[in-house]
Parts: structure tokens; C-alpha cells; sequence
């Protein structure tokens, strides 16, 4: 059987407003439930004397893989004929915001959930703003609860043009917008017979219809360096690569440092018996150690590319933050910065912008305070490498620490900054 294709995905939306019902539901009716687990939370309901709800199917699922039960201890996955997919992040997780923006989470499509109750509020707002931010452009917004309004038309067409205006006015385009019943199980893996003045696809549907993440291997190559080992009289390059190939003989440049060498061997571990096996080429998403033609002092936090298409390398750039600190971000201030593999110091030049997601009111220019998203200058003591967030998104990212915590996240652009690269 050919590999099957995945899709990484995240449910987000207000708290209640059914993300964890719909989870459990998409396990379910797309087959992807263990044999009997199901009835074993119905008994478990009937026992304790409480009503069932598809929710405790999620729950049941994480907390198996926090005690390692299930096989697959790092995701949430379920599967359509199409392919597999996984659920990067668990609905209500408290941790969900910094998951997003730390990167922790990358994630490749979204479901939005919208209570056809309750109808648009603050976090479908926010969420929408940071799917937005992060460059996630395939979005099915699920307006659910349609059986708690008679499955009306006119309720779900109301909050689709509220949310839809909402979702333009910060550029993005739902790819669908679709009415469900979570709990009762319209239109989330078939159309369903009660809503059939909609003519659009389901929720399995639509994401079956999503584009897999295009190749990160076709762009230019980003390998941030992790660690320099020593063995033998021999130097190891390490990292992962983030985008882009590498081959040997390759000529290659480490930013900011701007030293340059060509690539002598690539090697994988364990050292297979036969030297002439090693790799001569890899790619995007593989860790690797290459050695070198020459011996360079090159430190972890540098950024090893071609030499066309290098990284940008600059002490000042534009950046929008996403804030999440206690304490808001301030002119001035100083910040640990966390860009791949380095670190460095930056403080806030200019803020340029602040934003209010929710209802994208301009706030008061002096700081940014928590679920802002403030647009600034950053300016670091030494030069760094980077890429503009549009051009590379793993090292055109970055999180901002406060002391010990993770503050904001953000993603540069270079508008109005020249790259310093001197060559
Ligand atoms: P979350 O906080 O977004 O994960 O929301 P939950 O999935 O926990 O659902 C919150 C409440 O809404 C629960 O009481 C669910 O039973 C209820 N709920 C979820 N989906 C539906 C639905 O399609 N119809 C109705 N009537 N209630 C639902």
C-alpha cells in the first residue's frame, strides 16, 4: 500500500461552542474509533448516572496518549478514505494561543467553530486573526449547533455574512463556511437531509478537498545549526533542514558570520559499514550532520543556505506580534529573542501599530498589551539572519521571552528595511 498522505489540522473557536463534540464526532463517523470505545464511554455514562456526551471521546483519547496507552503517543489522528489526518492541537487546551505561536503547532488547515446560538464571538474573532497571522489560508468555519435553531436558513446565513465581513476585513477568504450538528452529526462526514437548502460540502468533505502542505523541498535551502560536535579531529555540523536541499560539494554560507565552505560528507547514524552508502543528498524535514572542506568556528543559532538565496541578514526589522504577556510590550524594552536555533537580545524601537483582534480597533500606541497584535520595530544588538515570514516560515518566526515566559510570537516583514548582507 502506498504511503498514505496527512493533513495536519486544528479545531479552534470559542470555549462551548462545540470543538471537543465535534472531534469526537469526526472519529467517529469517519470509522477511525477503536473497536468498542465508544460503548464503553456510553456505559461508563449510564453507570455514573450522566448523560453521554461525544466530547468524553476526546477526553478518553488524550488521556490515553498522556498515560502512553494508545501506540501513537504524539497525536490525535483519524482517517477518511483519502487520507490521515491529525489534530495538532486539542480543543480548550490552556496552552492552545502558545502552541500556535510558538510554532509548536504548525498547522496545515482549520476548522472554526461558531455556536449558531450564540453566533460570533470574542475568541471566533481572535482565533480567525492568528489563523490569519500564521499564514493558515485553508479555513472551514463549522457553524454548529444548527439543532439547537431548527436547523434555520436565515440563523446560519446571518452569522455567515457577519463572520465571513468579519474574516475580510483582515484579508482572508474562508475556503468554506459550513452549517453542522456536531452532536447530531449533519454534515460532518455527509451531507446531511435536514439542512437542504445548503448545497455545499461537508466537514470531511471540505477538508478532503484541502491542498497538502506544498513541498518545503523546492524552496531555498535553511538548515539553522543546532550543535557543532567534535569526534575525532573531525567537526559535525548539526540541525535540521527546514527548507530546501543539500548536497555534497555544495558551496555553502553560514549567517550571520558569513563564512563560507563546501559541504564534504553527510552523515547518518548509525555509520553504515560501507562508507560509499552515505547520502549524498537530503532534504527539508530530515535531521543531519554534515562536515565541511574547511574548518570554520560555526556556533548553533547561525543559518547555513546556498549562496544565492540566502537568508536576510539585518540588525533592525518590522515584525507583527501576537501578544500573550502579562506585562504588555513596551517601547523601549528589552526581550529575549528565540529565532530557530539562536538567540539574541532585542529591544522595541518603534510601535507602529496596535491592532485589537476582536474587534480590530486601533488601541493606544504606547504598548501592547495581552491578545493585542502590535506591529513594531525590533532592533538587536548584533546581526542577525532571517527570512521575511512570506518567504520562509520557519525562519521568519520568532517568540519574544519576558524573564522565563513566552510573551508573543511574531512574524517579520522587511517593508521599508534593507538586508546589510555584505557579501
Ligand atoms: P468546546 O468547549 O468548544 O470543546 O465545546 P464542547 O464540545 O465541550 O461542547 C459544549 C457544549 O455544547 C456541550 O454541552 C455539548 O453537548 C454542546 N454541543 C456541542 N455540539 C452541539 C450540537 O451540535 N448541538 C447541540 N444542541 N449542542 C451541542
Amino acid at each position: 500500500e502506498a504511503t498514505r498522505q496527512l493533513l495536519r489540522i486544528v479545531i479552534v473557536g470559542h470555549v462551548d461552542h462545540g470543538k471537543s463534540t465535534l472531534v469526537g464526532r469526526l472519529f467517529h463517523d469517519t470509522g477511525s474509533l477503536p473497536e468498542g470505545k465508544l460503548e464503553a464511554i456510553r456505559r461508563m455514562c449510564e453507570r455514573r448516572g450522566m448523560p453521554f456526551e461525544w466530547a468524553f471521546l476526546m477526553d478518553a483519547m488524550q488521556a490515553e496518549r498522556d498515560q502512553g496507552i494508545t501506540i501513537d503517543t504524539s497525536q490525535i489522528w483519524f482517517k477518511t478514505e483519502k487520507r490521515d489526518y491529525t489534530i495538532i492541537d486539542a480543543p480548550g487546551h490552556k496552552e492552545f494561543l502558545k502552541n500556535m505561536i510558538t510554532g509548536a503547532a504548525q498547522a496545515d488547515a482549520a476548522v472554526l467553530v461558531i455556536d449558531a446560538t450564540e453566533g460570533v464571538r470574542e475568541q471566533s474573532r481572535r482565533h480567525g486573526y492568528l489563523l490569519h497571522l500564521l499564514g493558515v489560508r485553508q479555513i472551514a468555519v463549522a457553524v454548529n449547533k444548527m439543532d439547537a435553531v431548527a436547523y434555520s436558513e436565515d440563523v446560519f446565513a446571518e452569522i455567515e455574512t457577519e463572520y465571513r465581513a468579519y474574516l475580510n476585513s483582515i484579508g482572508v477568504v474562508p475556503t468554506f463556511v459550513v452549517p453542522v450538528s456536531a452532536r447530531e452529526g449533519d454534515n460532518i462526514a455527509t451531507v446531511s437531509p435536514r439542512m437542504p437548502w445548503y448545497t455545499g460540502p461537508s466537514i470531511v468533505e471540505a477538508l478532503d478537498s484541502f491542498a497538502l502542505p506544498t513541498a518545503h523541498l523546492d524552496r531555498p535551502l535553511r538548515l539553522p545549526v543546532q550543535d557543532v560536535y567534535k569526534f575525532d579531529d573531525r567537526r559535525i555540523i548539526a540541525g535540521r533542514i527546514e527548507s530546501g536541499r543539500l548536497h555534497v560539494g555544495d558551496e555553502l554560507v553560514f549567517s550571520p558570520s558569513n563564512k563560507t565552505a563546501r559541504v564534504k560528507s553527510i552523515e547518518v547514524w548509525p555509520e553504515p559499514a560501507d562508507k560509499d552508502a552515505r547520502p549524498q543528498t537530503v532534504g527539508a524535514g530530515q535531521c543531519v550532520g554534515i562536515t565541511l572542506d574547511e574548518q570554520l568556528f560555526i556556533e548553533r543559532g547561525d543559518i547555513a543556505s546556498h549562496l544565492t538565496n540566502a537568508p536576510i541578514e539585518t540588525e533592525v526589522f518590522r515584525a507583527k506580534i501576537f501578544w500573550l504577556g502579562r506585562e504588555p510590550l513596551t517601547k523601549g524594552k528589552s526581550y529575549k529573542m528565540k529565532l530557530a536555533t539562536s538567540e539574541a537580545r532585542v529591544s522595541v524601537q518603534e510601535i507602529e501599530h496596535v491592532l485589537d483582534t476582536t474587534d480590530l480597533s486601533s488601541a493606544a500606541m504606547d504598548r501592547v498589551e495581552r491578545n493585542q497584535v502590535g506591529e513594531v520595530v525590533l532592533r538587536a544588538r548584533r546581526l542577525l539572519a532571517l527570512d521575511e515570514h512570506n518567504r520562509n516560515s520557519r525562519t521568519g518566526r520568532f517568540v519574544l521571552i519576558d524573564g522565563y515566559d513566552i510573551a508573543g510570537g511574531g512574524i517579520i516583514s522587511m517593508e521599508g528595511y534593507a538586508d546589510q548582507r555584505q557579501l
